[in-house]
């Protein structure tokens, strides 16, 4: 397979690298430098048509294909993954700015989807009950929806593309993937490899492109089901687009995750979790912590006092440094949009702890780094909470009560993900229950479901009724059909004018 990195990346169709025609481009970066490396072409809405159209025509073909042989293609794409895991993760981190090991193990959350799709004859099962009266049997079954899109935002180019081409494609749909165009070449790696893997021709497509693309698979009438990551904005237009133009849509979209700490909680555990998850991946995962809502003054004192000197100590650097624990953001204009976070966050009236903003590297003075920052006294009405940062800046709230940070959580307009931290089995098992957020931690702060249980968020993190992958990802990606059936044996003459009960029929 030929996976020279290229200056001039190209759209994957039909099982052939496809040049871009619409003479439009976009720059992709390498942000730990702040360079332009390579362009990515945007495709006009006529490319996206003909991309669409090849799904379509592979579609008879591949939902007629049996479940056990789909899933042979997804047996050997994961060998070929595994073992071209370090060439996919250079190839992400030169455009995303993460760390090796980050990049690897995003890649690997994201083969865990690819080994729950291996299991698609089990998982496409329906279910059935004989005599629902006499003679007659019910039963269900599982089909695919037909031609899928999936529109996928930067920070996870392996990882979120991978929550949804295993699941769609193991259920028998054919796919048309538009990556983010920051960092698209590891997407198109992928279905470089899904080809190597057995896929047929057409059954996997990658665009490239920006909103001239998205709109042109929001509309086209051969589109028939929507995945969406990405930001809220763009989410809920996806969403209402897609749904207006009588597509089955799903829309995973932005987050602001609260870590809720107790005063009993081990804080050794608390202060490591809060290190990783606020600054891991430079903040840019939509899993990521950016709030602790600490319980009580003593409580808040103690952690922004250890929490301090750990962020003020975080080793930033490129993904070639093997010491990095975090990388720069992904472009320089992104990198502006959360200084200019902290800028607000001052001018507000929050405590700036730790102050990431004078940050350089010798050698990499144009990169796209910020330092970790940290605020306290960060307070409900500031933008700084309300909005989602998308970087290395933890805000700490104080909260009087355990009734008060609840309600804090539950009322923030997004409701992906959150964290409790304590000892106590009954106030744990209190947050569980009431607390309005999709996907909940005890002492694990960043709750992301395995890949055979569901991700998803609440309120306005995402728009439709599906979460992605496990079985939602399953019930997304098909639709049910129920058979009624009569055997000529048991087939009474005469018409019947009336409905009767199973139960009647004796
Ligand atoms: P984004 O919304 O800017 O882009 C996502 C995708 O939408 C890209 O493919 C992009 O090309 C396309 N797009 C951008 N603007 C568009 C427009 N006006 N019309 C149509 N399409 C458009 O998101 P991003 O910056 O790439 O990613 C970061 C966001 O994604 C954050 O908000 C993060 O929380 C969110 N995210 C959410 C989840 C989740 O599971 N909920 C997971 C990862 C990321």
């Amino acid at each position: 397979m030929d996976m020279q990195v290229q200056k001039t990346l190209y759209h994957f169709v039909n099982g052939q690298k496809v040049e871009g025609t619409s003479g439009r481009t976009g720059d992709v970066f390498n942000p730990a430098i702040g360079q332009v490396v390579k362009q990515v072409p945007l495709a006009s809405s006529a490319e996206v048509s003909a991309a669409i159209e090849v799904a379509a025509d592979a579609l008879p073909a591949w939902s007629a294909t049996p479940p056990a042989s789909r899933a042979q293609v997804m047996f050997a794409f994961r060998e070929i993954v595994k073992n071209n895991i370090e060439e996919l993760a250079a190839g992400l981190s030169a455009e995303h700015g993460k760390t090796l090991e980050d990049a690897k193990g995003s890649i690997g959350r994201g083969l865990e989807v690819v080994e729950f799709a291996c299991g698609i004859p089990q998982l496409l099962k329906g279910e059935m009950s004989e005599r629902v009266a006499k003679g007659v049997e019910s039963y269900s079954i599982r089909q695919p929806v037909g031609v899928c899109a999936g529109i996928t935002p930067f920070n996870f180019p392996a990882m979120v593309p991978m929550w949804m081409f295993p699941v769609a494609i193991a259920c028998g749909n054919t796919f048309v993937l538009k990556p983010s165009e920051k960092d698209p070449t590891c997407p198109l790696m992928l279905a470089q490899m899904m080809q190597e893997a057995g896929l047929p021709d057409g059954v996997l497509n990658v665009v490239n492109g920006d909103k001239e693309a998205v709109d042109t698979l929001l509309s086209h009438p051969r589109v028939d089901a929507i995945s969406f990551v990405g930001s809220t904005a763009v989410g809920e237009y996806i969403y209402q687009t897609g749904c207006k133009h009588g597509k089955r849509v799903q829309a995973l979209c932005g987050a602001k995750n609260h870590m809720v700490v107790m005063s009993d909680a081990d804080m050794d555990q608390v202060v490591d979790a809060a290190i990783g998850a606020g600054y891991g991946s430079a903040g840019e995962r939509c899993m990521a912590i950016s709030v602790i809502v600490a319980v009580g003054d003593d409580t808040a004192d103690e952690l922004v006092e250890r929490l301090k000197p750990r962020v003020k100590d975080l080793v930033v650097g490129p993904y070639t440094d093997a010491g990095a624990e975090m990388g720069p953001l992904v472009t320089p204009d992104h990198c502006a949009k959360v200084r200019s976070y902290v800028d607000l966050g001052v001018s507000e009236g929050a405590d700036l702890v730790v102050d990431g903003r004078d940050f350089s590297l010798e050698g990499y003075e144009d990169g796209a780094f910020l330092g970790g920052c940290l605020f306290d006294n960060v307070k409900p009405d500031m933008k700084i909470y309300t909005d989602e940062i998308f970087g290395p800046v933890l805000s700490v709230v104080r909260a009087d009560s355990y009734d008060e940070a609840v309600r804090l959580v539950s009322d923030h307009e997004y409701g992906n993900g959150a964290a409790i931290f304590t000892r106590d089995g009954g106030r744990a098992q209190n947050f569980i229950s009431n607390v309005r957020i999709g996907m909940v931690g005890v002492n694990v702060p960043i709750p992301v479901p395995v890949a055979y249980h569901s991700f998803g968020g609440w309120k306005r993190s995402l728009f439709g009724d599906h979460y992605m992958h496990g079985p939602e990802g399953v019930r997304f990606y098909t639709r049910m059909k129920t058979i009624t059936a009569r055997w000529p044996e048991a087939i009474e003459s005469g018409a019947k004018f009336h409905f009767k009960r199973g139960s009647e029929d004796n």
